[in-house]
Order: C-alpha cells, then sequence, then structure tokens
C-alpha cells in the first residue's frame, strides 16, 4: 500500500467529478481481454479510453467508500461487454470517459479506477506491474516492470496486504452498492 492520497478525476467534458481520498491498494496495468474489449467499446462511440501506452488498461484499485462524486451523478452509467460479468464498467454517459470497473453485490467494496481522468497524474503511485499478460495485444516492450500471467498471484498479494484492514471499511462500502451509480445499461456486443 502507498500513502495517502487525493485525486481529483474529470470527465473530458467535464460534467462529471470524482474526488478519491484515501491509500490506494494497488496501481497496475491489466491486459485482459474484457479491458481491451471494453476500451474499444468506449473509443467505438468517441469517447477516450484508458489504454496505457502499452495497449494494457491503467487501473488503480482502491476501497469503492474512498471515492466521492462532486458532480455529474446522473451521467454516471454501467455498461458490460460481455454477458453477466461481474464487474460492471463505470463510465460518463455524456462523453464516454472510463471511470472505473466494480464488482457487482457483494464485492461492491473495491473499484478499480481508471486514472485517465486523473489531472495531475504526478499524484499518482507508481505502477508496481502488468497483469494478464497472456491476453496481451502484441508484443510487450519491456518496461521493466515485473509481469504476471493471470489475475491471481495479484489478487493474493493484494489480499495479504489488506489482512491489517479487514474490518475498517465493513460498515462504509454499503453506501456504494446502495448508489444509483450501478445502472445497468444493456450489452454493448
Ligand atoms: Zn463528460
Ligand atoms: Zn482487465
Amino acid at each position: 500500500m502507498s500513502s495517502e492520497r487525493v485525486l481529483d478525476i474529470h470527465c473530458s467534458c467535464g460534467a462529471v467529478h470524482l474526488r478519491y481520498r484515501g491509500v490506494p491498494i494497488r496501481h497496475f496495468i491489466c491486459h485482459c481481454k474484457h479491458c481491451q474489449a471494453s476500451m474499444a467499446w468506449l473509443e467505438s462511440q468517441g469517447g477516450t479510453s484508458s489504454r496505457h501506452p502499452t495497449g494494457g488498461d491503467q487501473t488503480l484499485f482502491v476501497f469503492s467508500d474512498d471515492i466521492e462524486v462532486v458532480t455529474g451523478e446522473d451521467q454516471i452509467g454501467a455498461y458490460s461487454v460481455i454477458r453477466r460479468v461481474r464487474t460492471p464498467r463505470i463510465y460518463a454517459r455524456c462523453c464516454h470517459t472510463p471511470l472505473g470497473s466494480t464488482f457487482a453485490k457483494p464485492l461492491g467494496r473495491f473499484t478499480a479506477l481508471k486514472t485517465v481522468g486523473v489531472r495531475d497524474k504526478s499524484a499518482l503511485p507508481a505502477i508496481r506491474e502488468h497483469v494478464n499478460v497472456d491476453s496481451a495485444a502484441g508484443t510487450l516492450a519491456d518496461d521493466g516492470l515485473p509481469r504476471q500471467r493471470g489475475m491471481g498471484p495479484l489478487m493474493g498479494q493484494i489480499a495479504w496486504e489488506l489482512r491489517p484492514w479487514s474490518g475498517h471499511h465493513k460498515h462504509r462500502w454499503a453506501r456504494w452498492t446502495r448508489s444509483e451509480l450501478i445502472i445497468l445499461e444493456g450489452d454493448p456486443d
């Protein structure tokens, strides 16, 4: 875990403003097929994506209840490019900017924030690794970051790092899962 950060996240048209305040769990680049398809759908709708120069999806794993919607809650929607997904993607409907993905109940306490809308990138913690490199599109250039096939090793490390935190957020995450933010709009595919 890194130190506490405050991140202001804006969609590209400015209607949606999220503020994150907390200790991020992990910053990584995901190369799974779901991330790639999700970014491609946003781009096909004229939006930006959270694509890192390596082709992966730049992701900051955080506690959901550390995210506050400052403006634009009515513009926040969710979508999925695969059926029966457990991790709906959250985006700004106004301009198709990715905001994050979260887990369907009861796991909504975590969100994989998309950092494309973070104006002050220097406030982000360092990227720790590439994950799901076995499904990466193209060849990954060597950037010195560790690489993992699949997601399992990362989730194991996260669970280990979170041990001292267990229970800390338990009473608060229900607020997020009750939120109107989780509105499935159907299957773009
Ligand atoms: Zn917007
Ligand atoms: Zn992914």
